[in-house]
């Protein structure tokens, strides 16, 4: 038998199978290895092995605690390996939850099947609207092939209604339905509205905040069939599904889909192989669609499928304007004409938002006496004041220290805060409105998830005037009384070197835009810029998204940028920068290039050094991506055979985070 073991090197283990026994591909195995046992999943049967038969060491387990892993899951691990550059045994296992990677067995609970089925028994919220009925009747019907949909609905357009009746006819054949999601622990009315609809059908729930046994369970009514809908962020895609139907992608834009260690894989394009595979059709659902997603439309790769409207009656897309900073002096932060249209929600007994994407009191705080500023010593970053506990903190690596009394390099006591965050922005608010109830919604006020949880259940029932929030309040969340959104600092995303801060800015203020309004009441926004005229918000004030994505693809075209080039990044770690550069200086000429494979020079990281690591990379970009991948197979196989002295290195195929 050959098996699949979680070891960091690309290679796969021979084990002979013990005198009457028998064992298939896909069956997880317990085998020794060293000294210590490990589970592994056979890969092959009767192989030819270079180890003599006596000589190789026995299996000593073959598992049937849960089902055996089918071939086409296997077909998709050796996908996820062979294109994301990872050894298959570490795809393998690291795509089981946590209780079956061990050599423990199950507890006997989890391995009765538990004999429920899903059964067909739609509720259906509503009566669907013209162009949902359109976009459900088009996707209903490719039910039983492969095609790759791009659901375009504005924001309230009813994307999730659409989601529940294609279900609907998923479940009617006995099937079952995949839906990701970017985040679903935050968000359990998704959750509510999925059972609600479906009262009587085994839900799987999957996401990573889960208990293992709740996280085995799922996987288990998954692999078995039995959950007709399996609902859950990007770890979800990776589990079997015997009787696969449809994949949902929600929020596809969204870049929490990508994995960022490990197998760095996309989940959303693993869905799109997936159902290849399957099959059948994947739904890119979104109000923003990724410029990859837009491309693929295009191309004539995908179908676009649009809903234009609002769904629920009276409901419209909000007012979105914008305030021209060079014209208006600020109060601590705030516009004149924000400040004002709060007051006016707050007489009417609504919500308002104001939105700043950055936690803490201050960015910097920093001595005017001789532009110190306080920095972290294991970055190369800033600390971030945080007032509310009087620390210091690092955003990179999580260090932290109390608030200096003075300035370390000339003594000067009067240190000032520069900048603000969330914190900041709540006193000023406190301040302005005294009345008022302020809610901070932040990682850091969300510490424990059941708190954010709670109150975003509260702000749900009218609970709370003013909201300050970062990008967490952005998704998917639905406030009946929220009619009024500011945004602050969103002019850094405009002048950043990354070619991704204007796809991203304009899909989370549209995020944010759309919570405002989103019943009979229109909704109103105000940005504060000093780049009024930015094309950007041009196209989001007229909810313009086609001509935002057409001007961004022509910049990436003209460029060279992704999606019409394909990126790869090696990336390396080391106690001092020039290791992590000889490393990738090594690695280049450790395989030459072939024509039409462009390899740059290596670059330390924007942020060069992160928790005591001196970061660099090297990037390399082809039009054609069969050729990117030769070169990075052959790359990645002179790389695991070469010792890494001192140096730590991952590879990372269609990277979207540089830092
Ligand atoms: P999205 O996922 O695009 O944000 P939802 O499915 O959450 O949209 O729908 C937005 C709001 O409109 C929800 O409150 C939903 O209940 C309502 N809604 C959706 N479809 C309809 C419909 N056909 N008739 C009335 N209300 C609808
Ligand atoms: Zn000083
Ligand atoms: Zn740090």
């Amino acid at each position: 038998m050959r098996v699949a073991l979680d070891v960091p090197l690309p290679r796969l283990f021979d084990y002979a199978l013990p005198e009457g026994t028998t064992a298939a591909r896909g069956d997880r195995v317990t085998v020794p290895l060293g000294s210590r046992r490990q589970t592994g999943v056979v890969v092959e049967t009767e192989i030819e092995s270079e180890v003599a038969l006596d000589r190789l060491k026995a299996i000593v387990e073959i598992r049937n605690d849960a089902p055996r892993l089918p071939p086409d899951w296997l077909e998709l691990m050796r996908f996820l390996a062979s294109y994301y550059q990872r050894p298959l045994g570490e795809t393998v296992i690291a795509a089981l939850p946590p209780r079956l990677r061990s050599v423990k067995p199950l507890p006997k609970k989890a391995l009765v099947p538990s004999g429920e089925t899903s059964a067909a028994d739609f509720v259906s919220p509503h009566l669907l609207n013209a162009e949902q009925e359109h976009v459900v009747g088009a996707i209903a019907a490719k039910l039983g092939r492969f095609a790759a949909l791009l659901l375009h609905g504005v924001t309230g357009s009813g994307n999730t209604e659409v989601y529940l009746h294609l279900i609907a006819h998923v479940l009617a054949r006995g099937e079952q339905a995949l839906v990701l999601v970017p985040e679903i622990s935050l968000t359990p009315q998704l959750e509510a509205r999925f059972r609600e609809a479906f009262p009587r059908t085994r839900i799987a729930l999957m996401h990573s905040a889960l208990e293992d046994i709740a996280r085995t369970g799922a996987w288990l009514g998954a692999a078995r069939g039995e959950a007709g809908i399996v609902l859950g962020t990007r770890l979800a895609v990776l589990a079997p599904l015997p009787k696969l139907a449809l994949i949902v992608v929600d929020e596809e834009h969204d870049s929490s889909f990508k994995q960022q260690e490990g197998v760095r894989y996309s989940a959303r394009d693993v869905a799109v192989y997936r159902a290849k595979l399957a099959g059948c059709p994947v739904v890119l659902g979104t109000a923003t669609p990724s410029l990859e997603s837009w491309y693929n439309y295009r191309q004539g790769r995908y179908e676009r499928l649009e809903l234009s409207r609002r769904a629920a009656p009276g409901a419209e897309l909000p007012l979105i304007r914008t305030i021209d900073l060079r014209e208006h002096s600020l109060d601590e932060g705030l516009a004149p004409a924000v400040l004002a249209a709060i007051g006016e929600r707050l007489a009417r007994g609504e919500q308002s938002l104001v939105f700043i994407n950055r936690r803490g009191y201050a960015p910097v705080l920093t001595c005017e006496a001789c532009g110190w500023c306080a920095g972290c010593t294991r970055c190369s970053a800033r600390l971030v004041l945080h007032a509310a506990d009087g620390r210091l903190r690092c955003h990179h690596c999580g260090a932290e220290e109390a608030i200096a009394r003075a300035c370390p390099t000339c003594g000067n006591v009067d240190l000032k805060p520069m900048g603000r965050g969330t914190q900041r922005v709540e006193e000023t608010l406190a301040a302005r409105f005294p009345g008022a109830r302020i809610v901070r919604i932040d990682r850091d006020s969300a510490r424990r998830r059941a708190d954010l949880v709670r109150t975003l259940a509260e702000l749900r029932r009218g609970e709370g005037d003013i909201l300050v929030g970062t990008q967490l309040l952005a998704k998917g969340h639905d406030f009946p009384k929220l009619t009024f959104v500011a945004v602050l600092n969103a002019d850094a995303a405009l002048v950043s070197t990354d070619y991704r801060s204007g796809e991203r800015l304009y899909s989370v203020l549209s995020q944010v835009a759309g919570r405002a309004g989103r019943r009979s009441e229109r909704g109103e926004v105000l940005i504060q810029t000093r780049y009024p005229s930015h094309p950007l918000f041009q196209a989001l004030l007229e909810h313009d998204f086609t001509r935002f994505a057409e001007s961004q693809l022509d910049e990436r075209r003209a460029a060279g940028f992704p999606p019409f080039i394909f990126e790869a990044a090696l990336r390396a770690e080391a106690a001092e920068l020039a290791q992590a550069m000889a490393f990738l200086n090594d690695a280049r000429s450790l395989v030459q290039a072939p024509e039409g494979v462009n390899v740059f020079d290596p670059v330390p990281n924007i942020i060069t050094r992160r928790a005591g690591w001196e970061r660099a990379q090297l990037i390399m970009q082809s039009g054609s991506r069969p050729a990117l991948q030769t070169y990075l197979a052959g790359l990645s196989a002179r790389l695991f055979e070469t010792p890494a002295r001192a140096v730590r290195w991952h590879l990372d195929v269609d990277p979207i985070e540089f830092d």
